[in-house]
């Protein structure tokens, strides 16, 4: 026997200009969250401004039949300067889906007053007392690697420079 589905969850994003994708009707929230994180990957290809999943239940009418569970907005990224960078205001946490990027922000697990911000790719972490000095704290990363010549793309090499020009200042 197949089980009915009562609730769908529906990834979107929406456009510069307006318009609103649809990534699909999921019954899984996971999988509606995985096709989301998917497309997101791409997002440096095209001009996003914000991007949601919501769900719809089955078989009723109106604007109670859907929930918003989560929206984020789309900024350029502190770091690599991409618009890739998605912040979710609710939950206090963002996170570059440029490639080779990851630059993120998240509230500290254990201690909600703090906000830990960090780049993988140096293994950059710092913890700040919000969010605004949280994205402070990556522009300035970001600012040092336009400094030391590393623009644009993100490229191995490139990774190994920043490695370099990191390891150099911080003696
Ligand atoms: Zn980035």
């Amino acid at each position: 026997m197949v089980e009915e589905v009562q609730r769908v969850f529906v990834p979107s994003v929406t456009e510069e200009d307006g318009g609103t994708i649809g990534l699909g009707c999921f019954s899984s929230e996971k999988v509606a969250w995985e096709v989301l994180r998917t497309f997101l990957k791409r997002s440096e290809e095209m001009l996003l401004t914000s991007s949601s999943v919501v769900v719809w239940d089955i078989d009723r009418i109106g604007q109670e039949a859907m929930t918003v569970l989560a929206t984020m907005d789309c900024k350029d990224c502190p770091v690599c300067s991409r618009r890739t960078f998605w912040v979710d205001l609710e939950h206090f946490s963002a996170l570059c889906h440029g490639s080779a990027c990851s630059a993120w922000i998240e509230e500290n697990t254990i201690d909600p007053e703090i906000i830990d911000c960090g780049w993988p790719t140096i293994r950059f972490l710092k913890q700040t007392k919000s969010i605004e000095e949280a994205v402070k704290e990556l522009y300035k990363l970001g600012d040092r690697l336009k400094a030391a010549g590393v623009t644009e793309q993100v490229s191995g090499s490139a990774e190994q420079m920043m490695k370099d020009h990191f390891q150099q200042s911080e003696d």
